[in-house]
């Protein structure tokens, strides 16, 4: 009986936990005290009701007549239905209880932790991974000791450069999950400057508010990732203004550095029948990534160019064959790219990710933690199937792969396109004991092997 009482308490205390905000002001319960609800989700505040009923007693005419006058009508709220966002409520602040930060500093992983967590899904990117795992670390440090004295220690925002399809996202996408913090993804194709068609650039922090179930404290620790970051490079030789490059950069800059924001609760843009929330920047971790296309050739420019001058002077195409020249980029290099210098100031932990050679796709089939050949052989387990893949088997997927120049992101369609036949047929014959997928079936000259539950008795007595 105890445990039922204490459960509703419980729930009574969940729905307490997100506070209502007034339609018309915006401002919210604990400030303006109770809300009066009408229907469509939509509250108003006692002051914002009685101005209303005010304004229509002080009105100088007759207000039936004018309903009845033709070409005038008074907005319905029902009309509102679709248009108000459902979540408009953001979590309370709770009051008295002193602020804890969301991560403690005893609770933070060591960068060694970090990085053997983030080894077991991620597979090669070593030094990404020790990049990214001493940044984040510094980066909670910093939010928790919340700077104590005069020396500020610097926002830990990172740039990762590498190829398509080589991990950012999902390095990313893990270490949000191992550190249990709320993540947004962006796409800064989609950003313009305030005003103009697309996405504002505050509408990431908004997206970042939703993942943190409009908590702002939890959101104003959270991560930010902005994918194809080498999309809003300055546009050279252009005459019009550059309202998607060079401008969102420069919206960014408060934003990356740490600034109190203005978004929307409930949706992701501003209009007047959204309540706005201010967050600061000021903790939350932001990561840009992108693939920076051309950017070797201007490193490998600049090499060459460094390295056939002087006395130390070498061949003049030294680097048109080096292999890992995006290791070498530069803070210069970036801005020959068309990244403004005040934009890379915020980003101070450079690093780039490898692309994905035939060997690391083949890793990347088997090694991981919900790898994807293990999700397959899991789904045929459950018809109580064994599933393997040969050697050569694996490595013909990962050229065919390598063909479609997507890096990893290849691999699940060329798997789903061979799993389907067998994933139809298998069902059919309860007799299956186990399927090996061969070379030759991937390769399109041959059939996957199939054995029998009694020939797989069989080989095992004999073996
Ligand atoms: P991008 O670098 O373009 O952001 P993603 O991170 O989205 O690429 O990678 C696409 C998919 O490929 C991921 O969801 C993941 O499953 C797989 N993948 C890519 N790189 C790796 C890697 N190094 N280790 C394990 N899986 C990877």
């Amino acid at each position: 009986m105890s445990d039922r009482i204490e459960f509703e308490g419980q729930q009574e205390n969940e729905v307490e936990e997100y506070e209502k905000v007034c339609f018309l002001c915006h401002r919210p319960e604990s400030v303006v005290g109770k809300m009066i609800d009408l229907p469509n989700n939509i509250c108003v505040c006692s002051d914002c009701m009685q101005k209303s009923f005010d304004a229509m007693n002080n009105m100088p005419f007759d207000i039936n007549q004018l309903t009845n006058t033709p070409g005038i009508h008074f907005m319905n709220l029902s009309d509102l239905e679709g248009v108000i966002p459902k979540k408009q409520k953001i979590k309370k602040k709770k009051e008295g209880e002193p602020r804890k930060p969301i991560i403690d500093i005893k609770d933070i992983p060591a960068p060694h932790k970090i990085k053997a967590q983030l080894d077991e899904y991620v597979v090669g990117q070593e030094h990404a991974k020790k990049a990214m795992a001493v940044a984040v670390y510094n980066h909670y440090k910093r939010v928790a000791t919340d700077t104590m004295d005069d020396i500020e220690i610097e926002k830990s925002n990172m740039l990762m450069i590498g190829p398509t399809g080589c991990g950012k996202t999902y390095l990313v996408k893990t270490l949000a999950k191992l550190l249990d913090v709320p993540l947004a993804i962006t796409d800064a194709t989609s950003l313009t400057e305030a005003g103009y068609i697309g996405d504002d650039i505050e509408s990431v922090v908004s997206k970042l508010l939703a993942a943190a179930d409009n908590d702002v404290e939890k959101a104003e620790q959270g991560i930010i990732f902005i994918d194809e970051i080498d999309k809003i490079a300055k546009k050279k030789n252009t005459s019009q203004r550059d309202v998607s490059g060079e401008s969102v950069q420069q919206g960014m800059l408060k934003l990356l550095e740490g600034s109190e924001v203005e978004v929307p609760v409930g949706a992701n843009s501003k209009n007047a029948m959204v309540p706005l929330t201010t967050i600061n920047t000021k903790n939350i971790l932001f990561i840009c990534g992108g693939a920076f296309p051309d950017l070797e050739n201007i490193i490998k420019e600049r090499l060459n160019k460094q390295s056939s001058m002087g006395f130390i002077a070498d061949l003049k195409d030294k680097y048109n064959h080096e292999k890992n020249l995006l290791s070498k980029v530069t803070v210069e290099d970036l801005r020959n790219f068309g990244m403004i210098p005040e934009f890379i100031g915020r980003l101070p932990i450079i690093f780039s990710l490898q692309g994905l050679d035939e060997d690391m796709l083949v890793k990347i089939l088997k090694e991981p933690k919900n790898a994807i050949l293990k999700q397959y052989q899991k789904l045929l387990a459950l018809d109580e199937v064994k599933l393997e893949f040969s050697e050569d088997a694996l490595h013909a997927i990962a050229a065919k792969a390598m063909k479609k120049d997507t890096g990893a992101r290849a691999l699940r369609s060329i798997i789903e396109e061979f799993m389907l036949d067998i994933m139809y047929e298998i069902p059919k014959d309860d007799n299956i004991g186990m399927v090996t997928i061969t070379k030759e079936y991937i390769e399109g000259t041959g059939a996957p092997m199939i054995t029998m539950r009694g020939q797989a008795k069989i080989a095992d007595t004999t073996s």
